[in-house]
């Protein structure tokens, strides 16, 4: 019998040892080592607690990593309901693809994996894995113990949010890996301008992410102004192109053009210009700004809102870490280290980040799977 330890009972980590040992049986021992009390805690804040657990809209376009298409294409959403109706987990879609539990409860993903864990016999140990060696097996060490004779590692440890202490990373560097520097992404963004006045303010708006003039990126749907910043899904999903200098252009009334806005702007009374156009905060704001501006322009500035982020709302906010293991460091099917045999690395630990609508978390099941699949050969193979 072979031994997998995998060290990280999140999502990645939970997938990967429910489908490995499901696949394997009594030809190997799984052993999940989780540094919490509990395992899969995460998941229970996903989704604002209902778990957006993939995206029937899959495509490698809303990942940072062109490389990771394989493993998209392999593990779809239709094979991801599936695997989790075979679970016993129901699955609902909603109106843009989004991929709930039926429940609309994340705690009926975890009570699945628990169960599932459960009748497997999958060992879970609390374990705060602080190191690993290899010789001819694996050594994982956390302080107080050892775990030895592992013949197959997987590093599933997830990202640097909602954790004070991460070894993660470092123990990748163990085995010679690198890492790439690290943000907190999907995160509400703080801009220069405040945003007082607007603060609890949720508007459908066209978004643009510009870098010296050039679109970065650009989205629709919902933003919400804060006291210091901007929010809501379309902002976070902007955070993933912001860096430093670049300027967030907002399109207030994407739906019209700008002989329809002009016949709109009542000109007379300058307070209510844009009266039957905006919310009042939002229109005195904009008039606030551009009162010097003739009509043409304004019509310009309804387009092209512009706000300048100076910092996000950190890692404490966020949902999830950009940066991580360079994909280059791992084969992109089997998601094997390419430094060391027989050393997996999966989910967010991983230099991969994907948009809002359940995209993450389908990373983390995706790239499970197929470390899983090319476990399982090697060891009906007999590793090598
Ligand atoms: C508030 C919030 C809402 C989100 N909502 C969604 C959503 O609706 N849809 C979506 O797709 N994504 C969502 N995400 C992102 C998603 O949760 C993550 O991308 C996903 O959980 C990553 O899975 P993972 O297994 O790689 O890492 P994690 O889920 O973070 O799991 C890593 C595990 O490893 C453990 N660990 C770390 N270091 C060690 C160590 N040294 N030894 C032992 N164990 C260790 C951690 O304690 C943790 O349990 C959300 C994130 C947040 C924070």
């Amino acid at each position: 019998m072979r031994k997998v330890a995998i060290i990280g009972g999140g999502a990645a980590g939970l997938f990967c040892s429910i489908f490995l040992k499901e696949m394997l049986q009594e030809d190997v021992e799984v052993i999940l080592l989780e540094k919490q009390d509990r395992i899969g805690k995460k998941i229970l804040v996903t989704g604002n607690g209902k778990c957006n657990l993939s995206n029937r809209n899959m495509d490698v376009y809303y990942y940072n990593s062109p490389s990771i298409a394989h493993a998209i294409r392999h593990f779809t959403p239709e094979l991801c309901v599936s695997t989790f109706r075979k679970w016993g987990l129901l699955i609902r879609e909603d109106e843009e693809g989004r991929l709930y539990p039926y429940s609309e409860k994340a705690s009926s993903v975890l009570d699945v994996f628990l169960r599932k864990i459960d009748e497997l016999g999958i060992k879970v140990v609390t374990f705060d894995a602080s190191h690993i060696k290899k010789c001819a097996h694996f050594l994982v060490y956390s302080k107080a113990y050892q775990l030895e004779n592992v013949d197959v590692v997987v590093l599933a440890t997830g990202g640097m949010v909602g954790v004070t202490r991460y070894e993660g990373y470092q123990l990748a560097q163990d085995l010679g890996h690198t890492c790439t520097p690290l943000f907190p992404t999907l995160v509400a963004l703080k801009t220069k301008e405040s945003l007082k006045a607007l603060s609890g303010l949720r508007m459908k708006v066209a978004l643009s992410v510009i870098k010296e003039q050039r679109e970065l990126w650009k989205g629709q749907g919902e933003v919400l102004f804060k006291d210091e910043g901007l929010s809501g899904i379309l902002a976070l999903d902007a955070s993933r192109y912001w860096r430093d200098s670049t300027s967030l252009s907002l399109d207030l009334v994407p739906d019209f053009r700008d002989e329809t806005l002009r016949t709109f702007i009542q000109a007379e009374d300058e307070g209510k210009r844009l009266a039957g156009i905006l919310p009042k905060m939002l229109a005195l704001d904009v008039l606030k700004r551009y009162k010097q501006d003739p009509l043409h322009d304004l019509i310009y500035h309804l387009h092209h809102f512009l706000l300048h982020p100076t910092e996000t709302y950190g890692y404490q906010n966020a949902q999830v870490t950009r940066g991580g293991i360079p994909m280059n460091e791992v084969n992109p099917v089997s998601f094997e280290s390419l430094l060391t045999n027989n050393f997996y690395l999966i989910g967010e630990v991983l230099d991969v980040d994907g948009a809002c609508g359940g995209y993450n978390l389908h990373f983390a099941w995706a790239s499970a799977y197929a470390a899983c699949i090319d476990i399982a050969h090697k060891i009906k193979g007999e590793i090598k």
